[in-house]
């Protein structure tokens, strides 16, 4: 008789983790609107039930709202902001492509890594991290490298800057690029006009400014893109990403293509009717007001941030550590003390800033308040 090797039941762990909640006030993901969280736990249908269907449709017009554009090919990606990120490139950069980066932070390295393993031809041009750059200098960028798509991140989560877009594109046409922008921790939180921009692959995340939890990264290309990607001569090197594939099952003929994560679609849906409901304009003006008072306070209590005013996030805020303060033993001392996350600096930044995001549902008045008192009682015990 053949004996089984069973797992001892003791090996197991002893005691599980409670998860009981925190106020997330980093850098992503953000809390939830209690909606969201109800619509997650609706049970799941089919992904080609026809109210499924329906419900992918509202979602393709709702995202199209969020981003002020009228792309047929808008989707919330099954994944998260990364996932979507990578179908941008996946599916327009052919091998020898020149793709020049705009990198100001850990996020344009993400695109630079990205695009390499696509078979790009890498081009970077640099800023100091909490710089942004001007429309010459991209300008000039473009002459020189002759690319056939421009990458860059409108709000860059790992300095706090918001990275100005008008005329951009104007420019990216005349040389025959695509624009491609990333509006992760942008998208339904500060202005974005993809069309009146010109921009033409844009991607985000649904735990950002939409205040979902993770687990979708809306994605958009224009008719140019699409264009591109048509006249490929070589397939798409990612199936799971690959929207010439997907394309059937987002458009008329529903074929399947991979399960959707249904209770994410649940999710992203219900965030972005909060969003319809409350008013593009209206969500981001209150961003704005919220950050302001946030800044002020942060002011009050003698810190400094690092992003010139003007080209500040409203989602999120870098603000430098004082020095001789430990920035770990701080942001540690949030977590247990107020039960509150803050986010540390990455790259270039570490050890140096905080980064406090404000965003979706927790671009609040009264968090704003909690937050500052708290910050108050561990930086001044
Ligand atoms: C968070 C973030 C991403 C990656 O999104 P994930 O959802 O973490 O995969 C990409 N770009 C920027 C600017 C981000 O802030």
């Amino acid at each position: 008789m053949t004996t089984f090797v069973i797992n001892e039941r003791d090996r197991f762990p002893q005691t599980r983790v409670e998860i009981s909640g925190r106020w997330l006030f980093g850098p992503g993901p953000s809390n939830a609107d209690p909606r969201i969280l109800a619509a997650m736990s609706l049970p799941p249908i089919g992904h080609l039930d026809p109210d499924f269907l329906t419900l992918m449709n509202e979602s393709q017009s709702l995202l199209r709202y969020a981003w002020q554009t009228e792309n047929p090919m808008t989707i919330p990606v099954s994944g998260t902001g990364s996932a979507a990120m990578e179908a941008t490139l996946a599916n327009t950069v052919e091998p020898g492509d020149v793709v020049l980066v705009a990198v100001k932070g850990y996020f344009g390295h993400r695109l630079v890594d990205m695009a390499g393993r696509y078979g790009a031809d890498v081009r970077k041009i640099t800023k100091p991290w909490g710089e942004v750059f001007n429309l010459e200098e991209l300008s000039l960028a473009i002459e020189i490298h002759k690319p056939a798509i421009l990458a860059i991140v409108h709000a860059e989560t790992s300095t706090g800057v918001r990275q100005p877009l008008e005329g951009l594109g104007e420019i990216c046409r005349a040389n025959n690029c695509l624009l491609l922008v990333d509006t992760v921790t942008s998208l339904g939180a500060v202005p974005i006009f993809l069309d009146k921009w010109g921009i033409d692959l844009s991607y985000s995340c649904s735990q950002k400014g939409l205040g979902c939890p993770p687990g979708i990264g809306p994605f958009t290309m224009s008719p140019r893109a699409v264009e591109k990607m048509q006249n490929r001569a070589t397939k798409v090197a990612n199936w799971y990403l690959d929207m010439s594939l997907l394309s059937h099952y987002w458009g008329n003929d529903r074929t399947y293509h991979h399960t959707a994560p249904i209770n994410m679609n649940y999710a992203v849906r219900e965030a972005l009717y909060l969003l319809a409901e409350e008013g593009i304009e209206n969500s981001w003006k209150r961003h704005q007001e919220n950050a302001e008072s946030l800044w002020t306070g942060l002011e009050e209590l003698g810190l400094e941030c690092l992003v010139d005013k003007a080209y500040r996030l409203p989602t999120l805020t870098t603000v430098r550590v004082p020095d001789g303060l430990d920035a770990k033993a701080i942001a540690t001392k949030l977590r247990i003390e107020y039960n509150m996350e803050i986010g540390l600096g990455l790259g270039e930044l570490a050890g140096k800033v905080w980064r406090i995001g404000l965003m979706g549902y927790n671009s609040k008045p009264e968090k704003v308040l909690l937050l500052l008192a708290a910050l108050k009682k561990v930086l001044k015990p």
